[in-house]
């Protein structure tokens, strides 16, 4: 089974993705992880795709195939959760034209849906385990006062660079400009299904199961 997180910047999808890894054995591909992996390898590449993430807008089209493609050619397990791919509708016809290559399918295209305002809110003061990439939030979930994740017992955390009010407004354009038509297009081709991204974070875990069960 392969299918789609789509939704804003907050939306939940990497939390998501997460859940689905561990419940059903899937593949998370997360462009954005992999992009950040590519930003800290030193090479002039590195350096152009930290400047665009940091300033909220989307990296070629390009380069993100490119990743997508490698990973792709790699283990399928319970299959692969597109998370934060596609972005543009020439990214979407080039995972439509890889997966055909390898006599697969997209199974279902989720929309996590949230409200802008609470899309700031989420993202500012977020934080993650830099070890197992639990997420961790100053006012909702903070570090435990041991300063040890709760999963995983690592000490050390991160936060974005790009999680700040400036740069999530561009992200949030970004996602209105480039990526929301992509909810039209899944929606044409019978894809897409849409959950409530504002439910409680079991409720949305549900929520997808009932998709992917149906
Ligand atoms: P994310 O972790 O999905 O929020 O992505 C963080 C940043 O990585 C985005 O703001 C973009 O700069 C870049 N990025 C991630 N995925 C893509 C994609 N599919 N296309 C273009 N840029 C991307």
């Amino acid at each position: 089974m392969n299918i789609i997180l789509l939704g804003p910047p907050g939306a939940g999808k990497g939390t998501q993705a997460r859940k689905l890894v561990e419940d059903r054995d899937m593949i998370q591909l997360s462009t954005g992880d992999m992009l950040r992996e590519a930003r800290t390898s030193g090479t002039e590449m590195g350096q152009i795709v930290a400047e665009v993430m940091d300033s909220g807008k989307l990296v070629t089209d390009e380069i993100v195939i490119g990743l997508i493609r490698e990973k792709l050619e790699g283990d399928k397990k319970g299959g692969f959760i597109f998370d934060g791919f596609p972005r543009t509708l020439a990214q979407a016809d080039a995972l439509e034209e890889l997966l055909a290559e390898m006599d697969e399918t997209l199974d279902a295209v989720i929309e996590l849906r949230v409200q802008d305002e609470a899309l700031v809110a989420r993202i500012v003061g977020r934080s993650t385990c830099g070890n197992c990439g639990e997420v961790y939030h100053d006012l909702t979930k903070p570090i435990p006062a041991d300063g040890k994740c709760t999963v995983c017992g690592g000490t050390e955390f991160k936060r974005r660079a790009d999680d700040n009010e400036e740069s999530l407004k561009t992200r949030l354009m970004e996602y209105y400009k480039q990526t929301s038509p992509l909810l039209g297009y899944y929606h044409v081709k019978g894809a897409l299904r849409s959950v409530d991204g504002l439910a409680d974070m079991r409720d949305v875990e549900a929520a997808i199961a009932e998709v992917l069960d149906a």
